[in-house]
């Protein structure tokens, strides 16, 4: 058996891809000996994690990339395995005679469950587990209502977090890791790029996944574009208008205490600016509501929060979801979101609202569909708040939009894209029609179609479904929940 200090320790990366800020990797630091700095690639199976959408796996394979590169510059390797942890883990540790494993906690089912259940297996063979929080501000058990359940609306969590939270001191990224060396996988070999086709190539130009990349948004962020928060985050025509850090965020390449923290700052250096950043705050708590509600609803992505939906006289329909899927619904600010969404990996938040309900209400499809496209297509998507915002905007969650606020798939163009250059860039057939019409193609006249090359139901669909009528059978079909409400 090694001594104390000759022992390796086990840092267990998964959702925080991350050297600074990390508790988990500055505990088993703190310890002195040398590390092994793991990523499991986690087979699917039943009663696994929820395997990850093609575009985060695009993003993981890019995120654990840079990982491995900012882990040798520090002198260190990233372990590459693949299995499952309850083999994986054991085996290794009985193959280094590791006795310390170092983690940052998961809040969602099963993998909170397999969590505990490896950690209960590891201390019965006197393994020390160490579990940190790096995901969020507070953790979901934290805060109480008055009555002692968790909160279940926004704005008194959000008041309670905002009275009660200050971020812990920075910590600074290693000088240096020493790690065990041990053979690893090649990331090639997790196949996690796509291939055959290779539907990616919209994606490199937008982002830059890894720490630094994150870091240099959050920075970009700060020095300008928050001043204009409160004015320009609705605003999908504006790329600057919001951080674009959420996928950062959901691989943990940055913890939202590194950005409460540098948000905080400066409101101290720049108090004309404290109005913008406390709204920008208000988002990242939205993302830390999310998380209190799955972690006390677990099937929040699949089962109603609100049981009375149950009621909801939802239709099939495969040809309008495939429609809805690949932006051909006939709306341009419908169509322009989910072109987005797939050239991308991200759309823009407003315009989430916009194609969720129009899902959920004009086509009167299930939130779970959408849920499924959003968690296969997004490279931010996360299981709280996916689940929680279709919840959400069907009017089936917590703290939910009213059933009866249906979007409008027209008025919200002129509102939220002036200009129409978002409709123009993501649909780029309509691109040379005049800006009162980018948004209803079917209300131009037909001189107007013919000089911009349109052809409605040829080069442009026409609508699938009628913006009042479709309004009017979604009103309809909520009667069935009201009246399961007074029931
Ligand atoms: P910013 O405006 O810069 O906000 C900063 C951060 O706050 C975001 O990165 C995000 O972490 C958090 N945030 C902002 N808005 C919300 C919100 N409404 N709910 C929860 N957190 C929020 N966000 C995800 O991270 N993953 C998802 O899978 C996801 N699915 C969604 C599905 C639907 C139907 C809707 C309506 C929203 C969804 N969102 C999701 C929330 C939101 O759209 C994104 O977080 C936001 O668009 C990310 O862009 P940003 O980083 O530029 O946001």
């Amino acid at each position: 058996m090694p001594d104390q200090k000759n022992a390796a320790a086990i840092v267990w990366f998964r959702r925080d891809l991350r050297l600074t800020d990390n508790p988990a990797l500055e505990a088993a630091l703190a310890t002195g000996q040398k590390l092994i700095l793991l990523y499991l690639l986690e087979e699917a199976q039943a009663d696994s994690t929820r395997p990850l959408g093609g575009a985060s796996n695009w993003w993981l394979d890019k995120s654990l990339r840079q990982l491995a590169r900012d882990i040798s510059d520090l002198g260190g390797d990233l372990t590459l395995r693949r299995g499952r942890a309850e083999d994986v883990i054991p085996a290794l540790m009985k193959q280094t005679k590791a006795k310390n494993i170092f983690w940052n906690r998961r809040y969602e089912q099963p993998a909170r469950d397999r969590d505990a259940a490896l950690k209960k297996r590891l201390q019965s063979t006197s393994v020390k587990v160490h579990s940190f929080n790096a995901s969020l501000l507070t953790e979901p058990w934290t805060h109480k209502t008055g009555s002692g359940g968790y909160y279940r609306v926004y704005s008194p969590y959000w008041r309670r977090v905002e009275a009660s939270y200050s971020a812990p001191p920075a910590t600074a990224k290693p000088n240096r890791l020493m790690t065990l060396p041990l053979p690893s996988e090649d990331i090639d070999s997790f196949n996690l790029h796509p291939k055959q086709p290779d539907w990616s190539h919209g994606f490199s130009p937008h982002w830059q996944p890894g720490e630094a990349g994150a870091h240099k948004r959050l920075k970009a962020f700060l020095d300008g574009p928050v001043s204009n928060y409160i004015d320009q985050r609705n605003r999908p025509d504006i790329e600057t208008g919001t951080s674009g850090l959420s996928p950062h965020l959901a691989f943990g390449e940055i913890g939202p205490a590194q950005i409460w923290r540098a948000v905080t700052n400066r409101i101290e250096s720049a108090k004309a600016e404290e109005k913008n950043a406390t709204v920008f705050l208000k988002e990242i708590v939205w993302r830390e509501f999310s998380y209190v509600l799955l972690y006390h609803n677990e099937d929040l992505a699949t089962e109603n929060y609100n049981q009375k939906f149950a009621h909801m006289p939802w239709r099939t329909s495969k040809s309008d979801y495939e429609k809805w899927c690949h932006g051909l619904t006939g709306y341009p600010m419908v169509d322009a979101g989910m072109r987005q969404l797939w050239q991308t990996g991200w759309m823009h938040n407003r315009v989430r609202m916009i194609v969720a309900s129009f899902l959920t209400k004009h086509l009167l499809l299930p939130w779970q569909l959408g849920e499924k496209w959003f968690w296969d297509t997004l490279v931010d998507a996360d299981p709280a708040s996916n689940a929680a915002s279709w919840q959400w905007t069907a009017g089936s969650g917590a703290d939910a939009a009213p059933y009866f606020r249906v979007f409008n798939p027209i008025t919200q163009g002129p509102k939220f894209d002036q200009t129409g250059d978002y409709v123009r860039k993501y649909c780029p057939e309509l691109a040379g029609l005049p800006t009162r019409y980018i948004h209803s193609p079917w209300t131009a006249p037909p001189i107007e179609l013919a000089a911009a090359r349109v052809e409605l139901g040829v080069t442009y669909p026409l609508p699938i479904v009628d913006h009042k009528e479709g309004r009017a059978r979604a009103l309809t079909a909520y009667q069935n929940v009201k009246s399961a409400v007074a029931e």
